[in-house]
């Protein structure tokens, strides 16, 4: 990495990053410098961490969870808040042990406490044998999966709020998709906090709403942590995301002011009808919810159930 060329603007060392919205220019300890403090003010603008809140930050491994953990750490003393790590191994081959191993080197060496739910473990399958049963896209099995165990695990372990990495990059894609398919339920999802309705659900918090995805690789390698180099093999390319990189291109800054302005947008909430899954007794807009229904507990451990009662 490195430009040559290119000077920081701050001091005059080598560059490693060029952030053309900002204008700026900066070496290694400037731009470790600048993302901390845009963390900082965004969580506190946002009121996303109130003192000795209990936070958990969700880390799959990759840059962006990375990022937020590295970045949360550095602010837990400043903002008094208590912070805590959750993985889920998804045993994906290869890719998962990967990512395990990299969360738990990351985790070792800021000494953040780390809490790992193995699927297996916990359904009684992986995620590839999930997608097989279920015949339905990856990416939504992953999804129903992730967010039930991510609001469901840190919650029981006392955490009150859930911290996630959600880059800019993401956010931006996600917007225009559901805009363009008048999904406006779950654009008034997308808030960089989205408090607790009810006992059952955490807070969740993203503190990297307005950080890109290239900031958030840059950031983790100025601190000295290591980049996975596997990416998810049920990963899809984005068109989306290449077609906005374009205008980035050409009107360097579109991404960060879209969003600031969409943000102003107040989209109606719908108001669901919430009740307890049968089976779970987590909370659900349907009889049974869709992580049983995905991981069959409503046809497979019957005998779990009964045990329950
Ligand atoms: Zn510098
Ligand atoms: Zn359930």
């Amino acid at each position: 990495m490195g430009f040559p060329l290119l000077k920081c603007v701050k001091c005059g060392g080598e560059a490693v990053v060029n952030l053309k919205p900002y204008g700026l220019v900066l070496c290694n300890e400037h731009f470790t410098e600048f993302y901390e403090k845009k963390v900082k003010e965004f969580i506190i603008k946002n009121k996303l961490i109130k003192p000795k809140e209990k936070v958990s930050v969700a880390v799959s491994g990759g840059k962006d969870s990375l990022a937020c953990l590295i970045a949360l750490d550095n602010l837990s003393n400043e903002l008094n808040f208590q912070l805590t790590a959750y993985h889920i191994n998804l045993e994906i081959g290869k890719f998962s042990k990967q990512s395990q191993k990299t969360v738990r080197e990351a985790t070792k060496k800021l000494d953040v406490p780390l809490e790992i739910t193995d699927l297996k473990k916990e359904t009684g399958f992986t995620l590839p044998e999930l997608i097989k049963i279920n015949r339905r896209p990856p990416c939504s099995v992953c999804g129903t999966v992730k967010r039930y165990l991510m609001n469901k695990v840190p919650r029981e372990l006392g955490n009150e709020k859930l911290a996630t990495g959600h880059n800019l990059d993401d956010i931006l894609e996600f917007t225009v998709k559901n805009f363009l398919n008048n999904n406006f339920f779950w654009l008034s999802k997308l808030k960089p906090l989205l408090p607790s309705v009810n006992s059952k659900v955490l807070t969740k918090i993203k503190p990297l709403f307005e950080r890109t995805e290239k900031e958030n690789a840059v950031y983790v390698l100025s601190k000295g942590f290591n980049l996975p180099h596997l990416t998810c093999p049920f990963s899809r390319s984005s068109e989306w995301k290449e077609i906005i990189a374009k205008i980035e291109e050409w009107k360097p800054g579109f991404k960060l002011r879209f969003i600031k302005s969409f943000q102003k947008i107040n989209f109606p909430v719908e108001k669901l009808n919430y009740k307890r899954c049968r089976i779970c007794g987590e909370l659900s807009s349907s009889e049974i919810c869709s992580f049983c229904r995905v991981t069959r507990k409503q046809t497979g451990n019957l005998q779990e159930l009964k045990n329950r009662k």
